[in-house]
């Protein structure tokens, strides 16, 4: 059970392999605002962004738990998808939500890259789309429901055997995929804080600053450890911690993913993988590995999630499955077995029971968006952008997409809470790790 007032952080590798910033101070004493946004994560960021867009004589005050790019948006393994892969098969009925569900990566990842571009943003930002690979017998017949969807929807994408997989990607445990070029691999840490350290004038971020609990009336009241804030709306952009502040209790589950990273290849280490010099994996199996030859040319893989009541893994838990990664980066890569992990990170993504999204008005004047399922970096920024635009009562068929997400479903009090997120964690990924 999470401590009020403690937002637990570590170390994760893709802050780490960057300069030391310095954050913004923590707020102190009383204020009086109309916009407070909780949370500084891809959501909270886009709507304190468009807040201050729509409200330019507005004060907007963002406030962090922790330091930028230690939740869940710095902690991913940097997939900004334009083009959502459905589990379950591909089902003609479901066309509609599957254009619904796409138009709101693609219109996140377009905001995303005019941040980037407009601010020089330096994420290693690739343009070159990701590929979709299928190891075993379930995820073979994925691959070919994958290529049926993205025939229907006429979306771009390659079909490729496991010959051209391995001379593309330098391994041979793949035995189809497909490639499609629309999504973006990017450094999460360094997208966030590049984010974060250019926004709007009238929003004024603080960092290590948790909200501890929402006063309902008019104006709001929040109290902070050392400080008191009276504001007229409240976004909650607090993904799985929403119900620390008593919000969606029991409707979202926090899941724990882990993954590593290696020392940075050299050439030679380089030249044993295939042709490319950087690209990303998304497994077809529901709990495969992702795998990633970055940019500066460290291989990264995830590839476990569990239910560890919502917070990050232990050091202990972390070396365990640092030992998972192992075993699943060497069936991979058997010519690179010899290269060590430098980094090893655990992540908590918000998820619900049926995989909906959440967004829209929670209470008088308290508004929230989040749990993407996985996602979240494109889908996260439409829905923090679209979320400003409806707490500012505007409309838009953009904000009709959010706001078509499925209702969620209910998860029961404890203890059973825990036995079901972690039967929904199980389902989610179901056979976690044991692609091949
Ligand atoms: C290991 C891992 C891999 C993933 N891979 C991908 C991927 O490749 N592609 C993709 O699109 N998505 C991926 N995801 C999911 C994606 O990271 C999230 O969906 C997305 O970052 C959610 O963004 P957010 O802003 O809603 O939440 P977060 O980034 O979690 O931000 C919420 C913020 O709210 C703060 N907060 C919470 N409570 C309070 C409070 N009371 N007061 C003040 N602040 C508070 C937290 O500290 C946190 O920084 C992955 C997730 C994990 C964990």
């Amino acid at each position: 059970m999470a401590i009020p007032g403690d937002f637990k952080t570590d170390n994760h590798g893709w802050a780490e392999l960057m300069d030391r910033r310095e954050g913004q101070p923590p707020l102190r004493a009383n204020h009086r605002v109309p916009w407070v946004v909780v949370g500084a994560g891809v959501t909270g960021l886009a709507c304190a962004r468009r807040l201050a867009e729509l409200h330019p004589n507005d004060e907007i005050l963002l406030l962090e738990a922790r330091v930028v790019g230690q939740g869940a948006s710095g902690r991913n393994s940097g997939f900004a998808v334009a083009v959502s892969h459905f589990t379950d098969g591909f089902k003609q009925t479901q066309i509609k939500n599957y254009s619904r569900v796409n138009r709101i990566n693609q219109n996140g990842l377009e905001l995303l890259q005019a941040q980037v571009d407009a601010h020089d943003i330096a994420c290693q930002w690739r343009a070159e789309g990701f590929y979709h690979t299928a190891a075993d017998k379930r995820s073979l017949q994925e691959c070919t429901e994958f290529i049926r969807y993205l025939e229907a929807m006429e979306i771009a994408h390659s079909p490729l055997d496991g010959a051209a997989l391995k001379q593309r990607l330098g391994t041979q445990v793949y035995q189809r995929g497909v490639h499609v070029p629309n999504g973006v691999l990017l450094q999460p840490a360094a997208l966030v804080r590049g984010l974060a350290d250019n926004l709007p004038a009238n929003v004024a971020l603080h960092e290590n600053s948790a909200v501890l609990r929402i006063d309902k009336g008019s104006p709001l009241g929040l109290q902070l450890e050392k400080a008191e804030v009276k504001t007229d709306r409240l976004i909650l952009a607090t993904n799985y911690e929403a119900g620390r502040l008593e919000v969606l209790r029991r409707y979202i589950i926090g899941s724990t993913l882990s993954g590593s990273l290696t020392r940075v290849l050299s050439p030679d280490e380089l030249a044993c993988l295939g042709d490319l010099s950087d690209w990303g994996v998304l497994s077809l199996h529901g709990g495969g590995a992702t795998v990633r030859l970055t940019t500066d040319h460290r291989l990264c893989i995830r590839n476990t999630a569990e239910y560890n009541g919502a917070v990050l893994l232990s050091r202990r838990q972390l070396e365990l499955r640092q030992a998972l990664h192992r075993v699943s980066f060497d069936r991979r890569f058997p010519q690179l077995a010899h290269v060590n992990f430098e980094y090893a990170w655990s992540g908590v993504e918000g998820i619900s029971r049926n995989g909906t999204n959440f967004f829209g008005r929670q209470a008088e004047n308290i508004y929230l968006a989040g749990v993407y399922n996985g996602s979240g970096l494109s889908r996260g920024t439409t829905f923090g952008a679209c979320l400003a635009e409806y707490a500012s009562g505007e409309n838009s068929s953009m904000i009709g997409d959010c706001l078509a997400s499925a209702p969620a479903k209910w998860m029961p009090p404890r203890p059973f809470l825990d036995i079901g997120a972690f039967a929904t964690v199980r389902l989610r990924f179901l056979g976690v790790g044991r692609d091949q």
